[in-house]
């Protein structure tokens, strides 16, 4: 992992019911923040349905762009999952049958009193040369695999089951350590929002001036919605708080140009938050 740059990582949300939006995809959004706050910049996120040669498309521009892939979903014993071929295809390696997984496969269904369907076999089984991800909770194992080659650029690739709960879990086990080993000199990313009310974006954007320029470090971003302008700073130090002294000076020069307008902190705070702290300060109430 080179030392001065910081690494990006993709993920990919497999299924068809995301592609065609019957699934709001709700891990990808939650495995983008962690892969955040271990100093990696998520730079894409890709959808991919269940076709084979998609999947394989996927994988290969992703592992050729971003140093880490998290991948979820597409790990179940079903036709239509495709990831562990797909890594296989990639890597040009046959999958091989892992007994440690296979046992554990077993004894899940002898604990639910139930006959393993041999279909399940495939679960136990990994591209060769990859390594499983253990699932506490489940009958799908995780892949953790490398793909390129030393000479070119080598990208680590975590594969995780579609249900959230044993996604969550084996991510916090096993791939954020994962992480955070890869990168020795690794830097803290830290985020907070500021929300904005009674102007228009442009004339925010020239109340901030170069503020906003791309190369400012903290990084300033402009967002609208519902009439209210979101100000996101983005600062990347080598710790927690330099990063929180850094938002901080950001903060308080925001508040100097734009002091006027501001109502609050945080992703999910709202205007009528802001109604609602003035209305109890007041011991006032709306009807
Ligand atoms: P697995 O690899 O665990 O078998 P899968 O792709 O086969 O995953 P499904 O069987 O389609 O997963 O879905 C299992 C459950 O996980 C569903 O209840 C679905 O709601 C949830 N799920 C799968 N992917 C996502 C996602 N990206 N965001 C939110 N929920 C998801």
């Amino acid at each position: 992992m080179p030392s001065q740059r910081i690494p990006r990582a993709e993920i990919i949300a497999v299924g068809d019911e995301m592609t065609g939006g019957a699934r709001i995809d709700t891990n990808t959004a939650w495995l983008a923040q962690r892969v955040e706050e271990l100093g990696v910049t998520v730079a894409f996120h890709s959808t991919v349905g269940d076709n084979l040669d998609d999947h394989v498309q996927v994988i290969k521009i992703a592992s050729e762009r971003a140093d880490f892939v998290v991948m979820t979903g597409g790990l179940g014993p079903t036709r239509d999952d495709l990831s562990r071929e797909a890594i296989s295809r990639v890597m040009d390696r046959p999958l091989k049958l892992d007994q440690v997984s296979l046992r554990h496969i077993e004894s899940m269904f002898a604990v639910r009193k139930r006959v393993m369907p041999e279909r399940n076999d495939i679960q136990a089984m990994f591209p060769e040369g990859s390594q499983p991800i253990f699932n506490p909770q489940g009958t799908a194992p995780g892949i953790d695999v490398l793909i390129g080659s030393d000479a070119v650029k080598v990208c680590r690739l975590f594969a995780l089951p579609g249900v959230p709960a044993e996604m969550k879990q084996m991510f916090s086990e096993h791939v954020a350590p994962a992480i955070a080993d890869a990168m020795p000199n690794r830097k803290t990313i830290k985020t907070a929002v500021m929300k904005f009310f009674g102007i228009g974006e442009s004339d925010m954007e020239a109340r901030l001036g170069e503020m906003i320029s791309r190369t400012r470090s903290p990084r300033v971003g402009i967002t609208v919605s519902k009439a209210t302008i979101s100000l996101r700073i983005q600062a990347i130090a080598d710790s927690e708080d330099e990063c929180l002294s850094q938002i901080e000076k950001t903060r308080q020069e925001i508040l100097e140009r734009a002091g006027d307008l501001y109502f609050g902190d945080g992703e999910n705070t709202e205007q009528h938050h802001a109604i609602e702290n003035i209305l109890s300060e007041r011991e006032q109430t709306v009807g």
